[in-house]
């Protein structure tokens, strides 16, 4: 086992990660900006190197920082957390390169799945089912009319380096094709370096449904049920539940085996993430996330098993804790992601936290680093708390989380807070009836 990982980000999952490391009695170094010097992850630690100034390239994506820090303090593993440079292959390399373990799948296995052309013919290969599309990039106009003409219209138009919802645009009829494909174009330039688009069918009504697979280098390759993350904004997740309300036992372990199968046949280490849309009765594979997800709590409460401890465990080449047979969904969980934002702009809004109160009570948890007093800082990831709910049945996990929302204060800076009762307090939510454009519909029809 380790004796020292460094942590390589910040916020709620720093500490994430550091209270797995804590129980495994692996000593902890926290990495930071100037901007995080009052950070709770960095007083917890048990070392903390400042790597840069505020701005994440300088600090948190700042690769021979981050290298010299773990020299510098004698770390034999780093632990990317999520976001920044969890997904950077070259990074991992470079990690390995130097001697530590990087606590993450293979670099081909993240370089293969970052591409999403790449990632799409992978899984067709390995037998998972695809949103029907285009083979590979469209390189011109002309390629993306041909493709679309062939794919029926409405499609969508993909940055093959994607990520976050950026580089997507629909086109609905070939009278729109030619601006969403010029504007995912010049948005994958911005966003990624890299322009090449490749399009798919625009599926009208979907379900966002993910499945939670794990594997060791002995062989053991697992999967740990679902996540229903279809309440999106912006193509982004802003609550997740799992079990999914849209499926049965029957559903779940055929998509459950067709992941682990595919994950076992690459040959994966680690954890991982297999997204698909489901309309209709059916899964299509859009794409994969090669480290642990914002909303693996909820798949913690309903399995009870520790995901952060299992990584750390694969990566110091030690077998899965368990086996499929001893993978028992129990009862439901649900989290809403609490941004530091505006409820109804949706305008970030950093600065000091005067008042924080926790919920609290049987099957609550929070992942967070506020504290009354903390200042959130405007540079980064606008998302300050996750609150996760658990519950015997879905019922009585929404009555667990209305409550803990009634009783959680962050105050004075806005958050989504608002939003996540709002929601709450819907027919629709109550009857798990929603898709993944409902949330986006429902604050275009309130402003
Ligand atoms: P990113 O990596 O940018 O998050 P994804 O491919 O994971 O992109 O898709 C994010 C979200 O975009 C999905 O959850 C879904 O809401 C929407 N989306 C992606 N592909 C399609 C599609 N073919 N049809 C309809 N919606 C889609």
């Amino acid at each position: 086992m380790f004796s020292k990982i460094l942590i390589a980000n910040r916020g709620d999952v720093a500490l994430r990660v550091l209270r797995a490391c804590k129980e495994l009695n692996i000593k902890t170094v926290a990495i930071h900006s100037t901007a995080d010097n009052d950070s709770i992850h960095v007083r917890l630690a048990d070392e903390s190197v400042c790597i840069g100034p505020a701005p994440s390239s300088k600090s948190y994506l700042n690769i021979p920082a981050i290298i010299t820090a773990a020299q510098l303090v004698g770390a034999d593993a780093i632990h990317p957390g999520v976001g920044f440079l969890s997904e950077n292959p070259d990074f991992a390399e470079i990690v390995e390169a130097h001697n530590i373990v990087f606590i993450g799948p293979k670099p081909e296995h993240i370089r293969c799945m970052g591409d999403k052309i790449e990632a799409k013919i992978t899984a067709q290969k390995l037998g998972i089912p695809l949103v029907p599309g285009s083979e590979n990039d469209i390189y011109d106009f002309e390629n993306a009319y041909e493709e679309a003409q062939k794919i029926g219209y409405p499609v969508l138009i993909k940055a093959a380096s994607g990520g976050g919802g950026r580089g997507m645009k629909v086109a609905l009829n070939e009278e729109e094709l030619e601006s969403a494909f010029t504007a995912a174009k010049s948005e994958a330039k911005a966003a990624f370096g890299d322009d090449r688009v490749y399009i798919e069918k625009y599926l009208q009504n979907p379900r966002h449904i993910e499945v939670q697979i794990a594997a060791d280098k002995f062989g053991n390759t697992v999967h740990l049920g679902e996540r229903e993350c279809s309440i999106q904004r912006r193509h982004q997740k802003v609550i997740e539940e799992a079990p999914s309300p849209a499926i049965d036992n029957k559903t779940r372990n055929t998509i459950g085996e067709i992941a682990s199968n595919a994950v076992s046949k690459m040959g994966y280490l680690g954890l991982g993430t297999i997204e698909f849309l489901y309309e209709n009765d059916e899964f299509f594979f859009i794409e994969m996330n090669t480290r642990l997800q914002v909303e693996h709590p909820i798949t913690e409460a309903i399995t009870g098993i520790d995901l952060v401890r299992e990584q750390i465990m694969i990566a110091a080449g030690l077998p899965l804790s368990f086996k499929q047979n001893d993978v028992k969904i129990n009862g439901h969980a649900i989290e809403c992601r609490i941004n530091a934002e505006d409820p109804r702009t949706f305008i970030p809004s950093p600065g000091k936290i005067l008042q924080f109160h926790s919920p609290c009570g049987l099957g609550v948890r929070i992942e967070s680093c506020i504290y009354s007093g903390y200042e959130v800082p405007p540079y980064y990831d606008s998302l300050i708390a996750k609150l996760i709910v658990h519950g015997n049945n879905r019922n009585q996990c929404i009555l667990r989380l209305k409550q803990a929302l009634r009783e959680i204060v962050i105050e004075p800076i806005s958050t989504t807070i608002d939003l996540h009762r709002d929601i709450l307090n819907t027919e629709v939510m109550k009857k798990g009836s929603y898709d993944i454009r409902w949330l986006e519909n429902k604050l275009l029809n309130a402003n």
